[in-house]
């Protein structure tokens, strides 16, 4: 069946369900050795870890940003692990004005770690705040009103700020100038893919064959959290099935029944490359064009959908618009026509050219 635009239970949806986090819990690496894959950023981290021991000063403030779902709390919490210190989690949407921000610094102890999920949707207040403390470690307050205000700095503790952005871009350039490192998180491997889901089925006590996990590893759309809740499905199916081994007849049935492709694509992703070829003639079509004529947010097309399609190479980001791809044409057993000068529709011109 098919699911409605933005089912939450969408099985391959990247972003964190009710029921992940449970189970995230307890599948989570905790230390810098256990977390599979990203070798560059795991290498870069490694040389800041140990730099920042022997000078006895917190890390650096730290930004890691790629798509939903791989791996950007988890390293967050591990940089606090390795570093010995305590970590603060709280996120962009959640400190509404610039005095929670000052409430949470003000507790802040010397080297404790602050993590901010979505840090690009801070608001312009509570930045300002932040630029300081950033920079100086202080935190400027205004004393008083009228005439007789005064401007009061506080020092704060030196401390670690990490920071987790789906959407670099969103981030405003002071804000990102201050983070000393930046870190971008990409697609698992395959293989990588295949060692985590062989590191959760141990964590959960489920034998699995070694095919099983390649084939779920290869269809988990190169994100962690989409395999441990695709691996958690399969689960129940090998209960049922064979006696609670995952064999690769079980992994296959469990991802027919819940129509994911060969690829890891659900038939919501399928829908969106569709709307694309049939409707828009492949494109090119404007974001806010694709995001209406499927009724998804404009940020679950450019958060959920787009990062794993151009992983794929299945559709084109061009001034334009958004364009599929010969691949794409072929994945879904569509005769891909050669157009020279891709027309959009005449309706449609104003809305493209505008965006
Ligand atoms: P993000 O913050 O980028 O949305 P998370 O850090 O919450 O992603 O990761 C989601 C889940 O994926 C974690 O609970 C963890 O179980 C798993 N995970 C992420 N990265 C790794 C990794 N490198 N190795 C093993 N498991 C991982």
């Amino acid at each position: 069946m098919t699911q409605p635009p933005n089912d939450p239970q969408r099985m391959v949806t990247p972003k964190a369900r009710e029921e992940d986090q449970i189970a995230e819990k307890s599948l989570r690496p905790k230390r810098l050795e256990e977390y599979i894959g990203q070798e560059k950023v795991v290498a870069n981290l490694k040389i800041a870890i140990a730099a920042a021991k022997q000078r006895g000063d917190p890390l650096d403030h730290t930004l890691f940003y790629g798509p939903p779902g791989l791996g950007k709390t988890t390293i967050s919490v591990i940089l606090a692990n390795e570093m010995g210190v305590n970590i603060k989690i709280t996120s962009g949407p959640a400190i509404e004005r610039a005095g929670d921000l000052a409430a949470i610094l003000t507790n802040l102890k010397k080297d404790d770690l602050l993590f901010i999920d979505e840090v690009h949707r801070l608001n312009r207040a509570v930045e300002e705040v932040l630029y300081p403390a950033l920079e100086d470690f202080a935190l400027d307050i205004i004393v008083g009103k009228g005439p007789s205000a005064r401007n009061l700095r506080l020092k704060l503790p030196r401390f670690t700020v990490v920071g987790a952005t789906t959407r670099l871009a969103l981030l405003t350039s002071p804000l990102r100038d201050r983070f000393g490192s930046v870190h971008r998180l990409e697609f698992y491997t395959h293989e990588a893919m295949t060692d985590i889901v062989q590191r959760s089925a141990a964590i959960l006590k489920s034998p699995i064959d070694d095919d099983a996990a390649v084939e779920l590893a290869r269809r988990a759309r190169g994100t962690p959290r989409v395999v441990n809740r695709l691996l958690k499905r399969v689960r129940d199916f090998a209960l049922v099935m064979a006696d609670n081994h995952i064999n690769l007849e079980v992994a296959r049935a469990a991802l027919a029944s819940l129509e994911i492709d060969d690829l890891g694509l659900d038939e919501n992703d399928r829908r969106v490359l569709r709307m694309i070829i049939d409707t828009f003639d492949g494109g090119p079509v404007g974001l806010s064009t694709l995001a209406a004529a499927t009724a998804e947010e404009i940020d679950a097309i450019e958060d959920v959908y787009e990062p794993y399609l151009l992983q794929l190479g299945f559709i084109q980001r061009t001034p334009r618009g958004r364009i599929a791809t010969r691949r794409a044409y072929e994945h879904l057993k569509v005769p891909y026509n050669d157009r020279t000068s891709p027309s959009p529709q005449p309706d449609l011109q104003q809305t493209l050219w505008t965006e």
